[in-house]
């Protein structure tokens, strides 16, 4: 590949070392286990959490004579990614065998792509916190097939083999040169996650090993040409990434701050210690002997195919994103948080059908997910539905409730269910309006502070912890702007 530099030097991402500043640059290979019933080439199930071997048809343990079978769903899976990835989709593509020996790799061979993908050059847009956006140029995204495992610490002197993952499907992304910090990369792997999702064309769990990435690393002085990079292999968690990224850029700078040279080589990172360790020194293509499967053929499928698969896609978080903040006047940070998964978005646009959505993002960012977040759950294990949020914000909205007891009410409901306006009915939690009884606990409060009369007059400002008081007698119920208005006339503040 030839690599092109899409990116101008920003001094925020520069490193400094002792003997001046220097630039991260990261490419990444992310490897997804495509969503799929079976294997790539066989029937056998690709079902997660299995008794060892219990997968395994006599394709994905490579008899003699067994002929592979292209399964048509990870096919166009791969082609509903790409799409996603706003890339090129090759009409024609081979499948190539990649030769190397590994004992939970019965073939011999890995079958991947090779020179012609299924799928060409893409993007992926990062949103950086800033409200910065930066692009991310997609190289490729081919199919292969996973290996095996090798199981070394159930036994003290065997290894055991297990074949389920032999011949699942993997999506290979292929990124371009073009992340310069490890948040970057992480914010790319995040979002990677979140399109991946949204197509349903890969779980993107990396808590079972369904996305993996090696991530490359090279650093350079600015304005200068791409240094030699590292790749540290099969990293399997976000930190993890991160950390990997920062240790490796610090020990590059390092050896070249000393006048040494890199040694573009395979490296592992080790969780444990933090660092990463040579593992071998870097394979070229040609080493894996890579040659057109002579039992598959070439993988074709003409415009139709694909156009029909892209009149299938789901909205996809960038046009969700655009969406909120253009008809719902979110703004982007919010916008950002909801489109993160589908269900969060769908559960705030339930909620904010017929209601100010600015009210409903605040309820499903601050309230909901904040109580989710507290216990570690996901909002498909909400207790409270997109209905009972919409109740409680009715409730505020007409003047029944102030702001303080919807929290308690969005509590109960969260606790024991039930209907917000029955809850607030049924528990005498409505807000006072009437002026008297308020009037009342004003007159109260009054009386009990008179040199706090006096200050208020001087500073005006003091008229809001007569209002706490207030609010704290009445036990939250009290209406706080008719408290507030009763409160000024009645301390002579206008
Ligand atoms: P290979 O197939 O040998 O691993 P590629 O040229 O396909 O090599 O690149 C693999 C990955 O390495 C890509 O994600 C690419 O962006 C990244 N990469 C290439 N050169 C550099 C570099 N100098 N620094 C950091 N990453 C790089
Ligand atoms: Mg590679």
């Amino acid at each position: 590949m030839t690599l092109v530099d899409t990116r101008n030097t920003n001094p925020k991402n520069l490193v400094k070392g002792a003997t001046g500043d220097w630039e991260i640059i990261i490419g990444l290979e992310v490897h997804a286990q495509v969503q799929s019933e079976a294997k790539l080439f066989s029937g056998s199930s690709t079902e997660f959490g299995a008794s060892p071997n219990d997968h395994v048809s006599l394709v994905d343990a490579a008899m003699p004579g067994m002929l592979p079978v292209i399964n048509e769903e990870c096919v166009k899976q791969a082609i509903r990614t790409g799409l996603g990835l706003k890339a090129e989709i090759n009409n024609k593509s081979v499948f190539d065998r990649k030769n190397y020996f590994y004992p939970d790799l019965p073939q011999g061979y890995q079958i991947s792509q090779f020179k012609q993908p299924i799928v060409g050059e893409g993007e992926v847009i990062l949103e950086l916190g800033d409200g910065e956006e930066i692009r991310i140029g997609i190289e490729r995204l081919h199919l292969e097939q996973d290996a095996g495992k090798s199981i070394h610490d159930l036994h003290p002197t065997k290894s055991y083999v297990d074949l389920n993952r032999s011949g699942v499907a993997l999506m290979e992304i292929v990124s371009k040169p073009d992340m310069r910090s490890s948040d970057e990369a992480k914010a790319y792997i995040s979002k990677l996650r979140t399109i991946l999702r949204y197509i349903g064309s890969s779980d993107a769990d990396m808590e079972k090993g369904n996305l993996r990435a090696d991530v490359n690393v090279s650093v350079r002085r600015p304005g200068e040409g791409f240094g030699t990079r590292c790749e540290i292999k099969n990293v399997n968690s976000m930190r993890f990434a991160g950390q990997a990224i920062e240790y490796e850029a610090r020990r590059q700078i390092g050896i070249l701050e000393d006048g040494g040279t890199i040694d573009q080589e395979t490296r592992l990172f080790d969780p444990a210690k933090g660092e990463t360790r040579s593992m071998r020194s870097k394979e070229e293509a040609h080493d894996y002997r890579y040659f057109p499967d002579p039992d598959l053929l070439p993988l074709e499928f003409d415009d139709a195919y694909v156009e029909a698969l892209k009149v299938g896609l789901p909205e996809l978080p960038d046009d969700k994103r655009a969406r909120f903040i253009a008809d719902y006047g979110l703004s982007p940070y919010d916008a950002d948080i909801l489109v993160v998964d589908r269900e969060s978005a769908d559960f705030f646009e339930k909620v904010a059908k017929g209601r100010d959505a600015k009210q409903a993002a605040n309820w499903v960012i601050n309230e909901l997910f904040g109580r989710l977040n507290k216990e570690g759950r996901d909002i498909s294990a909400s207790p409270v539905s997109a209905e009972q949020v919409g109740g409680v914000i009715d409730l505020v909205q007409d003047g029944t409730i102030s702001g303080k007891i919807a929290k308690d009410v969005f509590e109960i409901v969260w606790a024991e269910g039930g209907d917000p306006a029955e809850i607030v009915e049924k528990r005498g939690m409505k807000q006072v309006t009437d002026l008297g009884a308020i009037e009342k606990v004003v007159d109260e409060v009054i009386a009990a502070n008179p040199e706090k009369v006096e200050q208020a007059r001087e500073k005006p400002g003091l008229v809001g912890w007569f209002v706490g008081q207030v609010m704290k007698a009445s036990g939250g119920k009290a209406n706080p702007q008719a408290v507030n208005d009763l409160l000024k006339k009645k301390i002579g503040i206008d």
